[in-house]
């Protein structure tokens, strides 16, 4: 049986940042990955995410947007690639909602340049963009995007040239505690190491089935509709926008990469669901959902449907991440539940993890990510 140092457990988003920063401290590291590297079975396809600064969902997450900023933009010299893209970013919602007052005061706490935007500035500003009265925008000028698949390619590939070794198309089965450290059994093998660094997104509950009630797997959809004006929706033009509106929280990009104005509804349909049995095709009411919105809201973006997909969000309880220790196994590290938001994030998660795999704590501060948070919790391994 093979041994190492450490063993990360799926190699997407935030696996493959684990895999990356364990590999740059020379410690020797197993990435096991169930599907290809990268895939679009799990929460990190789709070519974009968004990455911002103004941070309306808990001002405690600016510190870590902000070196993990730093780390991307490092990762863009190792790998001499463009993985970040800025654009300003958009948080709108009525004056009084929670997306404009949480992003504003994420601003003022941390001091964060930024405008805000009455409906009819933004519309005169951005006019890609037809907001009604009574929609106030905070305005981020770091706010942009990520290449998501690039960036797991961009940590793999940095991490094997450290040394790192990485298997695809291979799936864990089952791990268990042995000493102080663990067993990983797949489909292909047996592998032992001091230390298990479980980043398996939608797929957490069956490898740690304690997480099932604090990490539910949502399905999601994502629509690109050709613009019947695609001036207005170019990389200089517009920004990237998180806005609540009567419809719901919804979320969009600029035209880039593939055809189309990109769009998607946190929450989608509200449709909890098996990874495994998850319906990945995508219906006409997924797509009038996403339609409709940008109909209304942005009308010269609303042209003929270029691309669907289908992803999946795996939400906690308060929607914040869990970042932790096993709570009887120190050996084992568990990141989960992203909620939606997460992928900006996977660069400084890659750095906790490998904090945490190595001493046991974080020069971050975790307070917000603990497991303690939901009460006792027993993470027995899976069997
Ligand atoms: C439609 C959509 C839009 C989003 N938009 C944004 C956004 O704009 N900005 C943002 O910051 N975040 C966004 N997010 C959230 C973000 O993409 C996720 O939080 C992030 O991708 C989660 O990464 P992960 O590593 O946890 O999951 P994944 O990237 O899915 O990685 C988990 C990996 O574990 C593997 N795995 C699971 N089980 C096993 C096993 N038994 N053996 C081996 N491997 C296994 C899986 O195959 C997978 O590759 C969005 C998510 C979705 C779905």
């Amino acid at each position: 049986m093979s041994r190492y140092d450490a063993i990360v457990l799926g190699v997407g988003g935030m696996g493959s940042a684990a895999l990356y920063h364990l590999a740059r401290r020379r410690l020797r590291v197993l990435g096991i990955e169930r599907y290809n590297i990268p895939h679009e079975m799990g929460s990190s396809h789709g070519l974009t995410r968004i990455i911002r600064l103004a941070y309306y969902e808990h001002p405690a997450y600016v510190p870590l947007l902000r070196r993990a900023y730093e780390l991307w933009r490092q990762l863009e010299n190792t790998v001499q690639e463009r993985l970040l893209i800025i654009t300003g970013s958009i948080d709108a919602s009525p004056a009084d909602g929670e997306v404009f007052k949480g992003s504003k005061a994420s601003c003022d706490i941390h001091h964060l340049p930024h405008e805000v935007l009455d409906h009819g500035e933004l519309n005169a500003r951005f006019p890609g963009y037809q907001l009604p009265q009574g929609i106030a925008a905070v305005y981020q000028p770091d706010g942009g995007f990520l290449l998501s698949e690039r960036c797991i390619v961009a940590h793999v590939v940095a991490a094997q040239e450290l040394g790192a070794e990485v298997h695809g198309q291979e799936r864990v089965v089952g791990w268990e505690a042995m000493g102080h450290g663990v067993e990983v059994r797949t489909d292909r093998g047996h592998y032992s190491a001091d230390r298990l660094v479980i980043c398996s997104g939608a797929w957490g509950a069956k490898l740690v089935p304690a997480l099932a009630p604090l990490a539910a797997p949502e399905r999601q959809v994502l629509a690109w509709f050709q613009p019947t004006r695609p001036a207005l929706f170019r990389v200089p033009v517009f920004p990237v926008f998180n806005m609540a509106v009567e419809e719901g929280r919804y979320y969009g990009f600029p035209i880039y990469g593939i055809p189309g104005f990109k769009v998607g509804r946190y929450h989608h349909l509200q449709q909890r669901v098996d990874p495994d049995q998850m319906d990945r095709e995508v219906h006409r009411d997924d797509e009038e959902v996403l339609r409709r919105f940008t109909a209304r809201y942005f009308p010269a973006a609303a042209g003929p449907t270029m691309s669907l997909k289908t992803c999946l969000f795996t939400n906690t309880p308060d929607e914040h991440f869990i970042l932790d220790l096993h709570p009887e196994l120190p050996q084992v590290c568990i990141a989960a539940g992203f909620s939606g938001h997460g992928f900006k994030f996977c660069s400084v998660v890659g750095e906790i993890m490998a904090d945490l795999a190595q001493t046991g704590h974080s020069r971050h501060n975790l307070d917000l990510f603990s497991l303690q948070r939901f009460g006792h919790t027993t993470c027995a391994p899976s069997v």
